[in-house]
């Protein structure tokens, strides 16, 4: 057991709501099993501004940034990496010595939870939904030379984010059976305690497809259950979760991040919810 003391560094995530956020559990045992005397806790807040006085007053060195503040907390850092200004999201901010820099650890997460299991380069493939997270899975795919197609449920955000990756745009209830190598599902649908829910129909999952559903409560959402009996390969989104918090802590710490016993954790967490 870590002892805190004058020394402890801060860390946290802020958004709301945040009763339910891993990010403690799983940066506490990153820190715990590096040894570091630090401390990552979660604070409840809407107020972007409030964040980052709060953050420069408190030396606070990293904080995780989650809805509804990824966007409205840009205009008030001193600076924005590349990807994530690209993205127009952030959920990352760095504290160096006063100066607060914005970071996107999402794109990065959903790639390397992507890229365990396929080559990305060249595949086909479609995102549901056109929030947050599917921007900056959109991005990074692109880059990664990923042909896309954009599905969602409202025809403005999905045509806006479809013109932003210069790929096409379907309605969500219009979408047929569109033959892709790869699906990926980034809205809340399925997700606890409306379990029994999925996004699309049956009938769009083919064998061989690669599925990954960006929800991790539960680990295995109605869709991946779904895929699997329709022999497609299925990604839940644990690995996403848990690559975009070691990025975060990579970040902050300069440090290796240990992934396995951040995934652990996060793992035991989940099981023990459900
Ligand atoms: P967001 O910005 O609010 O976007 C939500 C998207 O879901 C929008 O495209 C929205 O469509 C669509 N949607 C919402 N309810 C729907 C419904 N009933 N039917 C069809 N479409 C619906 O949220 P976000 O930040 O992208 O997060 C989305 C999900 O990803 C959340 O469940 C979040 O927990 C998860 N997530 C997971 C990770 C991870 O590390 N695994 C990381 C980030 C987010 P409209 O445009 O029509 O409203």
């Amino acid at each position: 057991m870590r002892s805190l003391d004058q020394h402890t560094l801060l860390f946290g995530v802020v958004g709301t709501p945040i009763g339910h956020s891993l990010s403690p559990a799983m940066h506490n045992a990153a820190f715990e099993d590096k040894g570091l005397n630090a401390v990552y806790l979660a604070f409840e807040t809407g107020d972007p501004e409030g964040i980052v006085s709060g953050m420069r007053a408190f030396k606070i060195r990293g904080l995780s940034v989650t809805i509804p503040l990824k966007t409205s907390v840009i205009p008030h850092l001193d600076e924005v990496d590349e990807t994530a200004e690209k993205i127009g999201a952030v959920n990352t901010i760095v504290n160096n010595e006063g100066r607060l820099k914005g970071y996107n650890t999402d794109a990065m997460g959903a790639a390397k939870a992507l890229e365990e299991k396929t080559e990305l380069k060249d595949k086909s493939c479609l995102i549901i939904g056109a929030g947050g997270a599917a921007r900056a899975i959109g991005f990074i795919l692109k880059e990664k030379g990923v042909r896309l197609i954009v599905a969602n449920r409202s025809v403005e955000r999905g045509e806006g984010l479809a013109r932003a990756l210069d790929c096409p745009f379907v309605p969500l209830e219009r979408l047929g059976n569109q033959r892709v190598d790869l699906l990926i599902q980034t809205t809340p649908v399925g997700m606890h305690p409306h379990v029994d829910q999925s996004p699309v129909q049956e009938d769009i999952l083919h064998q061989g497809m690669i599925v990954m559903d960006i929800i991790y409560n539960p680990i295995e959402t109605r869709l991946l259950k779904q895929a699997k009996a329709g022999d497609c390969l299925t990604i839940n989104g644990l690995g996403m979760f848990v690559y975009q918090g070691a990025e975060q802590f990579r970040l902050w710490t300069n440090m290796e991040p240990p992934v396995s016993a951040m995934r652990r954790v996060v793992e035991e967490s989940l099981v023990r919810r459900q």
